[in-house]
Parts: structure tokens; sequence; C-alpha cells
């Protein structure tokens, strides 16, 4: 009888997650579609020409402590570059100004930031089975980072530049970020905070993300069709059905679908997904934040700059200075509070730490109001680990949910949604030839 699908695979998004899956789908001799929203792929990676460079508009910095992203960048040949290590510390505490060497500003953070995540390596003794501290993961999980910050009995001047450190990381209010996340992410730098920090702002890819997602795509050689919303997906024995924005249907055995949590029920289920995905899918990220590029008048010295999670921007750092102009990125942790397409907006947001700062242009992309992403880079809610993780991994009959936001080891990060799209090629491939999905000893799927 012949094959009555279009494809055996549709994968539903074009970021890291959707063309790792394509790739190793098609590396298992399945015929794969991908179909993508966007006029581009590269989901929440945007290497775009702005301010007259290349800039990255979403995720940019890697590590070599992220092993999927590392083994692509080995896999393709692709290096990577050091922003500039900066000299110069801000930090703002009761509304005052301080500065320092950017020595002077770690020193200021460090009881904070050692005694925040003193306890990673005990709640997450293998960072890759995220769950495996149980009951007592559970009853942490529940804290909120600020909660545990309150704890610390730290001064002003230390709680407020910590606090708006962790404000940065969750790129959301720190009342809304789940302490475990924090955690987490410190655990799988072996503990260090210090190199947690180097591994979320050190290291850009020569070329851009841009590149990087290129090389994969070219390599998994699959259709990757643009400009394609789907807007619903229906499932039974036989297989999935997708139905596009523009009213066409598309057959496949079997679909992921990488949407990011906070749009996960832009598209219609049929039947519905579990209660506990819905769930997770309305209450969203603790990530609501907003990354901005401005380039400033007059050359600076690299510089990195913190405010509390309640300033419109919470950290500031140099990416390149010459022909006297200097180009800095900055984050903020609710993208309501400052417009990062407006120039005016966005300088009165760099005076609370350079007063006479000139801001010639920005560039930013609002990726909260984005009906493609709805969040910055995914960051748990305290309770979300423990209490939607497990639930949003399980696959839903012929339909698999991947992206950075459901996995094991650097959910946030570009490594995690390259893992979950490996997760799900790997049980797709498991569905569509009826071989057991997870081979006993592999660590990173153990049921948790
Ligand atoms: C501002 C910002 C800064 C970041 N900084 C870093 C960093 O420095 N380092 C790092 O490692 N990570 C960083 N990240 C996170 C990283 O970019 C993401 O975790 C990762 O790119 C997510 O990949 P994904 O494939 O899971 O999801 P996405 O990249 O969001 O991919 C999902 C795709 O699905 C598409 N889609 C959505 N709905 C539909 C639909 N109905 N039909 C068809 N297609 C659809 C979307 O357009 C998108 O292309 C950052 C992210 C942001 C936003």
């Amino acid at each position: 009888m012949s094959d009555p699908h279009d494809v055996d695979v549709i994968v539903v998004g074009a970021g890291f997650a959707g063309v790792t899956a394509a790739r190793e789908l098609r590396r298992q001799g399945h015929r794969v579609l991908v179909l993508e929203a966007r006029d581009r792929i590269g989901g929440r990676t945007w290497t775009d020409t702005r301010l007259g460079r290349d800039l990255e508009m979403g995720g940019t910095w890697v590590h070599w402590i992220q092993p999927h992203t590392w083994a692509e960048l080995t896999r393709y040949g692709i290096g990577v570059v050091p922003s500039p290590a900066p000299v110069r510390g801000y930090w703002i505490s009761g509304g005052t100004v301080h500065s320092g060497t950017a020595d002077d500003l770690l020193g200021v953070i460090d009881r904070g930031m050692a005694a925040s995540t003193a306890e990673a390596l005990s709640y997450f003794p293998q960072p890759y089975q995220p769950l495996l501290g149980g009951e007592r993961l559970a009853e942490v999980d529940g804290l909120s980072i600020r909660q545990k910050l309150e704890q610390l009995g730290l001064g002003a001047e230390e709680f407020d530049a910590v606090e708006g450190m962790w404000a940065t990381n969750f790129s959301g209010r720190t009342e809304d970020g789940g302490y475990a996340q924090g955690l987490r992410w410190c655990a799988l730098a072996g503990g260090s905070w210090q190199l947690m920090f180097e591994a979320c702002a050190t290291y850009k890819v020569v070329g851009g993300t841009r590149r990087l997602i290129e090389a994969m795509a070219a390599d998994a050689g699959v259709e990757i069709r643009t400009n394609t919303r789907v807007v619903s997906v229906s499932q039974d024995d036989g297989g999935a059905t997708l139905t596009l924005q523009d009213g066409s249907v598309l057959t496949a055995a079997a679909a992921v679908v990488t949407l990011p949590l906070d749009v996960l029920d832009s598209v219609t289920f049929d039947p519905p997904l579990s209660e506990g995905k819905r769930r997770a899918a309305h209450q969203g990220q603790a990530s609501q934040g907003v990354k901005v590029w401005a380039r400033l008048r007059g050359e600076f010295e690299p510089f990195v700059a913190l405010a509390p999670g309640s300033a419109p921007l919470t950290l500031c750092q140099v990416e390149y200075a010459e022909d006297g102009e200097t180009i800095v990125v900055a984050f903020g942790s609710v993208s309501d509070r400052v417009d990062g397409t407006d120039r005016a907006a966005v300088q009165q947001a760099l005076r609370q730490w350079l007063p006479d700062v000139e801001v010639l242009e920005v560039a930013s992309h609002d990726w909260v109001a984005d009906d493609l992403s709805g969040e910055t880079w995914p960051m748990q809610r305290a309770g979300q680990l423990t209490g939607a993780l497990g639930e949003l991994q399980r696959p839903e009959g012929r339909v698999v949910i991947a992206g950075s936001d459901y996995a094991d080891g650097w959910a946030g990060f570009i490594d995690g949604a390259i893992e979950s799209g490996m997760r799900a090629g790997r049980d797709v491939h498991a569905l569509l030839t009826s071989v057991a999905t997870v081979p006993a000893d592999d660590p990173t799927l153990a049921p948790s």
C-alpha cells in the first residue's frame, strides 16, 4: 500500500530545536518537511545587520561547557570570539551610582552570587537529570529567586547588585524567576557562579549564530518552507494533519512542534494537549524582558554596569569601541519599561549609569510582543521545574514538543534547543520504527 502521508515527519519551527530534529530524522532516512512562520530560519537567534554591523538580536553567547552547542561548532568548524573584557564597573544601589573597576563590581556581587548558588550541586548532582532531587527539590522549587535573596542577609548595596544580576539572568522579575532554575544553571557550570557568568556573556560565534544554523540547515538537507504558519495540529492513530494559515493541509506520520512555551497555545491541538501542558503554556515563562543595542558617541573603555531589577535596564556592557563610537548591549527585565527602538528612551535609561551619554542610534526586537515567541530566553517561574517540565517533555501520541523551553540541561540557551531537538529526533524515530524509546543506560532520558 502506498504511503498515505505527504511526508514522514513535519517539524514546526526552524529555530535550533527544529533544525536539529529535522537533521537527525533525515539522517535516519525519514522524509522531513520543516514549516517556519517567519521569513528566515533561526527563531530566537537572529544575526541581522543593524547599526552598521552584524548584531545578534537574540541568542548570542556560547561556551564549551555547553556540550550540544560545542559539538555543533566542532562539527562545522566554527570558532568563537570573546566580547571585550570589562575594565570598569558601575552599579546602582538606593538610587546612587557607584563606580570602580570591574573587579570591584565582582567583589560587590561575590558573596550574594556565591550564597544564592551554593546549593546548586546538592540539588542538581547530575544536571542533565534535573528532577533527580525529588521531593527535596520540589520543596525548594516553590521559592522565587527574590525570596531566596531575601533570606541571605545581604547588605543593601550587595542585594541591589545581586538582584540586578539575577533579573538580567532571568530576563524577568526576580519575584517570578524560580530559584531552582538559577541553581540548575549554576550546576551546569560545575557549581561556579563565575563560570556560569562567563558561559552567559563572553564568547560569540564567529560569523554569528546565523552561520551555525545555516550550516546545520544545509547539512539537514530537508525542505524548509518559510512564511508558512501552522494554525492547527490534529492527530489520530494513523498520523498527524497540520493546517496552515492559508487553509491548506499537510499530513505526516508524526510531527515535532517547537513552539516556545508562551505561544504553545497559539496553535490548536486536536485532541488538546494534556492539561499539564496547557496550564504551563497559560502561565508562560518568567522571561519577559528586553535586549537593546545602542550606538554611543565617544569611545568608552570596556565596562559592565548593573542596576536593580526595578530599573528599565539592569545590565549594560561594551561590545565594540572604535572610530570615536561605542556599541553597547543592554538588558532589561520588563520589556514594557523601555522601548528598545526609541533612541531617546534608551538614552534616558542608559543615563542612570552614564549621565552624559549620547545615544546616536538603537536596535532591538521585542521578543515578548512577537506572537511567534512571546518570551525572550526561556526561564522557568517558581514551581515550573518540578511542576511542569516532565509533563511538557512527554510526547502526546504522534506529536512531540521540543525546544529550549523543554530541555533537561541548558534550558534558556541555544544548547537546550539542540539537546531537545536531538531528543525529539530520537523519540520520533522510535515512534516511526517501533523501537524502544529510551535505552536503559541513557542517563539523559532516564525517567525522573
Ligand atoms: C534576547 C535573547 C537573548 C538570548 N541570548 C542567548 C545567549 O546569549 N546564548 C544562548 O545560548 N541563548 C540565548 N538566547 C536563547 C536562545 O536564543 C533560545 O533558547 C533558542 O534559540 C531557542 O531555540 P528554539 O528552537 O527552542 O526556539 P525558537 O528559536 O523560538 O524557534 C521556534 C520557531 O518556531 C517558529 N514558530 C512559532 N510558531 C509557529 C507556527 N505557528 N508555525 C510555524 N512556525 C512557528 C518561530 O518563528 C521560531 O522560528 C537568547 C534569546 C533571546 C530572545
